[in-house]
């Protein structure tokens, strides 16, 4: 197949590169290098079947003969997408109109990432795909909440009105290698403070919780859910239902590294949720997906690889 990864450069976009062109399908990685890196993709390039194409999602796509799209283009930690919010929320807009008029031209199948956040600061636990959340639409979170909220109604406008094909996963927090060292996310700055023996940055007390998914269940999922039954549109919410506080997660990190690393607290950023964990009743029903990999076990690996990348 003829497989376009807009964010391929990204973290789980280089994941689904790497799958595909191990596959043999022919894959077209869209990245602007927003928050993407050339190491991520450097063993595919010059390999047979993988182009990188160094375009932005908000200008149109003038690909042909695409069979599948997954469209991952967005930065999805709070510090970046929060850096140029206008040009995230113009991502997260014109990104999915893009591939969704790409995907009407060429009768492509497309995939929205989605997300939790569509959930904001949610009234319901565990959280269900038939729950509308609960989202501030003008805070600091915005441009990235209610721009996965407006790419979402696109992708079901075009399904009703056009009778495109298209699949809508809500991720749930992912971690594992190819995440960055200053990506800002609590994974990854958890994990380079604790082997580089700095001071691990809790917000607020700790207690907010996260439901952490490793990478390739992640990938094992999207790829489920893109080829399933063409009824199955989503919203299909995907991640690994073990819920941690953060402060949990700084303490088993500490455990698994070694660390002498101290906790310390700092400001909380406003509107950020206080407990997140997602109901995959669907995932399993649907899709026959249950992540298989363990949080220590997950850690572990994310660990060797963040200290591969500090020699
Ligand atoms: P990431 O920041 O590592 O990757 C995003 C990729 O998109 C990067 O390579 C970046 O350069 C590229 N990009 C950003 N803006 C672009 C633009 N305008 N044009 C072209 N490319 C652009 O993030 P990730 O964790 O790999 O997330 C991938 C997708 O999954 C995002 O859409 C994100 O919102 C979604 N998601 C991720 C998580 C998670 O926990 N990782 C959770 C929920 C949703
Ligand atoms: N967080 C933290 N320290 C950090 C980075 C993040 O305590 O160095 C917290 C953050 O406030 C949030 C949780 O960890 O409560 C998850 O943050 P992340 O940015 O990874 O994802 P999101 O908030 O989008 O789920």
């Amino acid at each position: 197949m003829k497989i376009l990864v807009t964010g391929g450069a990204g973290f789980i976009g280089s994941h689904l590169c790497r799958r595909f062109v191990n596959e043999g399908h022919h894959i077209i990685c869209l990245d602007n290098f927003f928050t993407g890196s050339r190491d991520n993709i450097k063993d595919l390039l010059g390999k047979p079947g993988f182009e990188l194409l160094v375009q932005d999602v908000t200008e149109e796509i003038a690909l042909d003969g695409i069979d599948q799209i997954y469209n991952m283009a967005c930065p999805a930690s709070p510090p970046h997408y929060q850096q140029d919010p206008v040009k995230t929320l113009k991502t997260n807009v014109l990104g999915a109109l893009h591939v969704l008029e790409l995907a009407r031209r060429t009768g492509a199948r497309v995939l929205q990432a989605s997300t939790s956040e569509v959930y904001g600061d949610p009234e319901v636990h565990p959280q269900r795909e038939d729950y509308w959340g609960n989202v501030n639409p003008i805070g600091i979170r915005s441009c990235y909440d209610e721009g996965k909220r407006a790419a979402e109604t696109l992708f079901f406008d075009y399904h009703r009105q056009y009778g495109v094909e298209i699949k809508v996963v809500r991720i749930f927090n992912t971690y594992g290698p190819n995440m960055q060292r200053d990506d800002g996310r609590v994974v990854s700055n958890f994990i380079v403070q604790a082997i580089e023996g700095e001071n691990i940055t809790i917000y607020g007390n700790g207690s907010q919780t996260r439901s952490f998914c490793y990478i390739d269940d992640m990938v094992e999922g999207l790829v489920r859910l893109m080829n399933s039954d063409k009824a199955i549109t989503g919203p299909v919410n995907i991640g690994n239902p073990s819920e941690y506080t953060v402060k949990e997660l700084a303490e088993l990190i500490i455990e698994l590294t070694g660390s002498k690393s101290a906790l310390i607290f700092e400001a909380l950023p406003e509107d950020d949720p206080k407990r997140r964990k997602p109901d995959i009743s669907q995932a399993m029903e649907k899709l026959h997906w249950l992540p298989s990999v363990d949080v220590r076990d997950g850690l572990r690996e994310t660990i060797k690889y963040f200290e591969s990348q500090r020699r």
